[in-house]
């Protein structure tokens, strides 16, 4: 049995480009937390889609698929799909282009939040992002934080990320990606995007990498001393 009283979850939610991973993995390393990207696992099950070919109105092919289907996640950031490393394929066009429409599907849902659900009952401290983490993967979290951004800056920062990865897509072609994918993720009917009322909202138009990260592990010190 886990010691309650030792136990550190904080959940991480907030829209496409809100900087929500790469300051997830440093508050993992500084707190020392065990890291998961949920938007990963729905990225690798979206690629599988992709490459199968899966008619998404099809239920019965889809459990099928998701049946015979493995995703693990290392700490390294690795996402393995069936034993594959696809770490760079899931970040591709094709992935962007149909992982909302995916993410929305309850069969999908239920499975990788089930996934979720164990990897945090088994580790007292660790640090999960994605959409629905305060609301449906952890709602019980210590500590809960939603990360926004206007349009404009989500959208400048995802660019630099890709052009540095040779991703040539410009500027509006970027905004206009994440604006539909939250847009499909804020209106789904199962566990939308939503901010919970217990979650500190930190809006990172403005503010450095390290400000937000110092901002959230200052609140998390606080409380905890
Ligand atoms: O976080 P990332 O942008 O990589 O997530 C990709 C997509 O996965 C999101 O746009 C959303 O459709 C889906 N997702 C989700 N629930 C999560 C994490 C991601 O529906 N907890």
């Amino acid at each position: 049995m886990s010691d309650k009283s030792r136990r550190l979850r904080v959940a991480i939610d907030g829209p496409a480009g809100a900087g929500k991973s790469t300051v997830a993995r440093e508050v993992s390393k500084r707190l020392k937390l065990k890291y998961l990207d949920t938007g990963a696992m729905y990225r690798a099950i979206t690629l599988k889609v992709h490459r199968e070919k899966i008619d998404l109105a099809n239920l019965e092919t889809l459990k099928e698929m998701l049946d015979r289907t493995t995703v693990q996640i290392g700490n390294d950031k690795k996402v393995f799909l069936d034993g594959e490393d696809v770490t760079e394929e899931i970040r591709m066009s094709h992935v962007n282009d149909l992982v909302s429409p995916v993410s929305c599907i309850s069969l999908v849902r239920k499975r990788l939040v089930a996934m979720q659900q164990a990897i945090a009952n088994e580790s007292d401290r660790i640090i999960m992002e994605g959409r629905d983490i305060g609301s449906r993967v952890m709602p019980d979290a210590e500590f809960k934080f939603y990360l926004d951004a206007s349009l404009e800056e989500r959208a400048r920062r995802r660019n630099k990320e890709q052009l540095e990865k040779k991703i040539n897509l410009s500027l509006d072609e970027v905004a206009a990606e994440i604006k539909r994918r939250d847009e499909i993720d804020s209106g789904r009917a199962d566990s939308p995007l939503t901010r919970v009322e217990d979650a500190v909202l930190v809006d990172t138009t403005a503010m450095s990498f390290d400000e937000v990260v110092d901002s959230i592990i200052r609140k998390i010190t606080e409380q905890l001393h």
